[in-house]
């Protein structure tokens, strides 16, 4: 609806969607917030498009676990502190570092999914057609 508007290199590119998507903005407009609660997506306040239609399911708790990870848990275990310290010391500091860091990121990386969904939307295609 709105996206007639839009210049036509914007329309539905999946890294312009993944991108607005990941700065907790409407993958439409880039301008509206996402979520109006921690991970609750909301209909767009500026250009009125319904986020609430992408369906994320299971993909960004995948993707946040497999991104901390690979970003932060395997190039910890590196540091031979984790291995020489005290066990509770080693749990009681990277253990809320890792729920923090987890936290942090799923946003964005729900963010990217649902742009993703906006820019692959199927429905999108009849329209344009
Ligand atoms: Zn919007």
């Amino acid at each position: 609806m709105i996206s007639a508007s839009l210049p036509a290199a914007e329309k539905r590119s999946v890294a312009l969607g993944m991108k607005r998507g990941a700065a907790l903005r409407c993958p439409n407009c880039g301008e509206g917030h996402l979520y109006r609660k921690y991970l609750k997506v909301q209909v767009c306040e500026v250009c009125g498009n319904d986020n609430t239609r992408y369906p994320a399911d299971d993909a960004p708790p995948y993707f946040t676990i497999l991104l901390v990870g690979h970003l932060v848990v395997a190039p910890m275990l590196f540091f031979p502190w984790i291995w020489q310290a005290n066990v509770w010391l080693v749990l009681g500091t990277v253990m809320p570092a890792l729920l923090i860091a987890t936290l942090a990121l799923l946003p964005v990386v729900k963010g990217a999914v649902v742009g993703l969904h906006w820019a692959l939307e199927p429905r999108h295609a009849v329209e344009e057609a």
